[in-house]
Parts: C-alpha cells; structure tokens; sequence
C-alpha cells in the first residue's frame, strides 16, 4: 500500500541538466539573454528533496518594462504580424520541432522543478506541447474575416466586410501545476494570431520556459516576439497587467489571483480570459462497469496529485454502488507508488511546494474535524520531500469546505445520491463552473445530464477528455474565454469593420 513504502531516493540529475541549472540567472528580452536592473532573485527547490537547486530572476519593474516596450515595438512595427501567415506556421511548427528534439531534458527538467513524475512529463506533458504548437501552427493559416452585406442598403451599393486582426501585445501568465504545457497553451495561439508575447512562468516553475527561450531564439522568431519574465506575481506580474502598452492579459491559476488581475486590467480596459480553478462533479450511475469508472474517478483526482485545475475531487456515486465504486477507487489509489519525480516506479510525485502540502494537510484536518471519515490516506509519508497520501473522504456534508472549496491536491470527498434531479442540483452547487463528468452506458441519461451540469466541459465516460482542438474553459467562477481550437486563437484576435459606400 502507498501510505506503508517509504519514499525512495531522488536519482541524480543528468549533466545536461545539473549544467543547464547553474547557468546566471537572466530574462529573455528582445531576442536576448539579459541580466536583471536590481539583481534580484529567487530560489528554486526540487520538491522530491526539498533541496534548493538553482536561483531565477525576480523581475524588478525596470525589468517588466523593458519586456513591455520590447513586445510593443515588435508588433507595432510588424515584424511579426506583417509576415506571410505561411511564414509564421513554419517558426512555429520549428519550435515544436525542437522541443520535440529536446524531450528527454525538457521532461527531466519540468520533474526535478515541479515533482510530477518523469514518466508523466516525457509521456503527457511534452508532447502535449508538440501537439499544440503544431495545431495552433496551422491556425496561422486558416484564420480569416468575413464578407457581409449591410442589411439597410440596397444590394450591391457597399462593400462591407469583417477583418480578424491580432489583438497585439499579450502578458500570459501560468501557474505551476502544468508549467510549459500551460506556458505553450499561451503562447501557440498568441503567436499564430500575430500577437507578440511576454510569458510570466509561475515562480516555483520557471525552469522549462526558460529553456522554452532558448528554443524560441533557435527556432528563429523575430527580437521582442517572445519575452520572457520571471519573478513574484504580484510585483513584475501586477506591474505588466496594468501597462498601458499591453493588449490583453491571459491568465491560469486561482480565482483568487484571477479576481486581482481581472481588476488590475480593468483600468485599461484590456482584453482578459481567465482559466481558474474548479471543484469538478464525477457523477457515477448505477449502470456503469464499476472497474472502469472506479479507475476513472481515481485518475480524475489522482493524476498530478491533484494538482489538475479540473480535477474530479467532487465523486457522486448512486446509492446502489457507492461502496463497491468507493473501494475500486481506493484499490486505484493503493497502487500508486509516491515517490521523487526521477524514479521510474514512482506514478505519483510530491505536491510543489512546502506551502502546497501545509495547505492540502490542513483541509484534511479540517475535513476530519467537521465529522468526515477518511477512507484511504489522510497523512503524508516522511522524507524531506512535500508528499501527501491519495486520500479519500467519506461522511462528507456538501457544506463542508473539503467539499466546497478546491484544495489543489489528491483529496477526493464522495457523497451518495439517489436520483438525477438531486445529483444535478448538488454538482451545480459550487461558485466554480469548469468541468463535470458522467460515467453511465444510458445515452439518453448522459445527454440529459450534460444539459443540466453548469460546467464550461462535460465529459461522459472518461476521466477527462481536453483536446487541443476543444474549447477549454469554465463558467462561473472558474473564469471566461477558451483556449484551444479555433476559439483559442480568436481570443487573440480583434474584430474590425469595414464599410465602403460604392
Ligand atoms: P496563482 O493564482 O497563485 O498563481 C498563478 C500565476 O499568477 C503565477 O505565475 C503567479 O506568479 C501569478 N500571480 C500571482 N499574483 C499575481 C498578481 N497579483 N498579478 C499578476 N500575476 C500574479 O495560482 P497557482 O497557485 O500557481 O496555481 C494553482 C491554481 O491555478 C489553482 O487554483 C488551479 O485551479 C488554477 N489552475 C487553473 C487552470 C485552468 O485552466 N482553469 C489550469 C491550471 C491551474
């Protein structure tokens, strides 16, 4: 069982990248490597080990304006956006190239600074980034207006029609739980629609998107297409939010931080999307292959440790199955082996930080205090690394905060229910809206409910089904705006009407 194998020892780092992280820290502006205007930085610590193992730039406002002006005067003066649109897919279809080329290291490096398993990057996560940069390359090309007749003037006396311009310069800034899946998620469609980019890495993450900058400079995009700041959110973050010079801000982490930022843009009028957090329902009929939908429901809220914006933490299981269902997602969370990222038996890694884990103990405790029982976990093995048991908690009241509020970690609280209208309604009572998920074989029950769940994604039968081409996004509290598909790129693009009386 997880919570009785004590955690093995991280491996060592390979030369390649035990080299890449004593390079100096510096940021990426205009197309080049340049050190801070205060010398600032922060720490970087491997969570497996809880060892400090590399320093990044803190970015002091000087900095953050420099990224600014250098993106603004990149798309002002068309270096980018005034290319063929077939010259921009092949830049972009080089960088996925490259880091396809550099998977191996890109992996490692994305474990040893985020905890997840090795096995988790190298299969998920990077070639998840190949995918998008190759799809979101081929948009560049597609992308277009329309031509529209005014509907007040006689046919054939105006030509009129819709041009889909890119919105301009765009600040991104990205949590740390998918940190260059959710950095690439950004900057593909950005850089497909003409826009030109600052990325803001999450401070506990930054290591692949700087190395992403290396990349981006090989690939060959044009200086200041591309620029890279690192540092604390709500200094260099905060600080490019409210330029006057951005465009608009694009943003993944908590609704918290969401709500600072929707209202640091708001001066400005900025365009914003925002991809928050979420409490997302798993909803289990009484009908389904319970091995199936018990190994679902477990991945759901297990796969990153429960570090997944929509990971399933809410189960609903029908009262005819719940403790059948209930012990197939326990004996899925048995299997997993928790341990350093860099072991190959490890299938479940560290949380990413010390605060991380202090925060996902103490909704246990507050859990167990509240009268909820824990059916599997509940503790954190030792070691010096931030690891937390899968946990599994039942006797839960929907007004309890482990049911309530997102914990960002691998704790799941199941509750039994008794019919559709009834589950429906307690899936939708959350102030989150971002995915929801059904497992039943009755077509007809799984439509209804799809209608029914307030949710910006509805899966059926899958723990979750996100896709390149899908839209992905939430309603509520879980944010506004898509990324991915076509809807993804038009949300860095601008509407402009023409109208020419003949
Ligand atoms: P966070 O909100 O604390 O930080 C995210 C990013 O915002 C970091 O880069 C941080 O430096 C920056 N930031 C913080 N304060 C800022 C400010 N005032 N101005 C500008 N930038 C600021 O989130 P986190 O703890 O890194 O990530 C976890 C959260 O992200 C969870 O709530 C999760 O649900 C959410 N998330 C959502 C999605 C989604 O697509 N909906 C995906 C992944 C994560």
């Amino acid at each position: 069982m997880n919570d009785m194998t004590p955690i093995s020892a991280q491996p060592a780092y390979s030369e390649r990248v035990q080299a890449l992280l004593k390079r100096a820290p510096a940021l990426f502006i205009d197309g080049e490597w340049v050190a801070s205007s205060h010398g600032k930085t922060l720490a970087v610590h491997d969570p497996s080990t809880g060892r400090e193992i590399a320093a990044i730039v803190d970015a002091s406002d000087a900095d953050a304006d420099r990224a600014v002006a250098a993106a603004r005067a990149a798309f002002d003066d068309g270096r980018w956006s005034g290319l063929a649109s077939y010259a921009r897919e092949r830049v972009i279809a080089r960088l996925a190239d490259l880091i396809e080329a550099n998977i191996d290291e890109l992996a490692e490096l994305e474990s040893i600074d985020n905890g997840k398993p090795r096995a988790a990057s190298a299969g998920y996560d990077l070639p998840k980034c190949v995918q998008t940069l190759r799809y979101m390359a081929g948009w560049a090309t597609k992308i277009s207006g329309e031509h529209i007749e005014p509907s007040g003037a006689p046919a054939g006396t105006f030509h009129a029609y819709v041009r889909r311009e890119p919105v301009g310069v765009a600040v991104q800034i990205v949590p740390w739980n998918f940190p260059l899946m959710m950095a690439v998620q950004k900057i593909a469609p950005a850089l497909a629609a003409g826009c030109t980019v600052i990325l803001k890495p999450a401070e506990q993450t930054s290591l692949t998107a700087l190395r992403l900058a290396d990349l981006v400079a090989e690939a060959g995009f044009p200086a200041g297409v591309f620029n890279l700041v690192t540092g604390l959110g709500e200094t260099c973050g905060d600080r490019m939010v409210r330029s006057p010079l951005v465009d608009k801000v694009a943003f993944t982490g908590s609704t918290e931080v969401g709500k600072i930022i929707n209202r640091a843009a708001t001066d400005t009028l900025k365009r914003v999307t925002l991809e928050l957090g979420g409490k997302s329902p798993v909803i289990v009929l009484p009908d389904v292959d319970i091995g199936k939908a018990g190994a679902g429901a477990a991945r759901s809220i297990f796969a990153n440790a429960g570090q997944v914006c929509i990971a399933g933490s809410r189960l609903y299981a029908h009262r005819d199955i719940f403790d059948k269902l209930l012990e197939a997602v326990s004996d899925n969370a048995g299997k997993l082996r928790v341990g350093p990222s860099l072991d190959p038996a490890t299938s479940m890694g560290p949380l990413v930080s010390t605060e991380q884990r202090e925060r996902v103990m103490n909704y246990i405790d507050q859990g167990r205090k509240a009268g909820a029982s824990v059916l599997r976990g509940g503790d954190a093995p030792g070691g010096d690394g931030y690891f937390v048991n899968p946990t599994i908690l039942v006797d839960v009241k929907p007004e309890m905060s482990v049911v309530r509020e997102e914990i960002f970690g691998p704790v799941l609280a199941a509750q039994r229910y008794d019919d559709l209208d009834e589950v429906a309604k307690a899936a939708n009572d959350t102030p989150y809206g971002l995915a929801a998920t059904v497992w039943t074989r009755d077509v007809s029950a799984m439509h209804r409910m799809a209608a029914k769940l307030r949710a910006g994604m509805v899966w059926g039968n899958i723990n979750s089904a996100a896709d390149t081409s899908l839209p992905f996004g939430g309603f509520k509290q879980s944010g506004f705006g898509r990324e991915s598909g076509r809807y993804g790129i038009e949300a860095y693009t601008e509407l402009k009407t023409v109208a020419i009386a003949l």
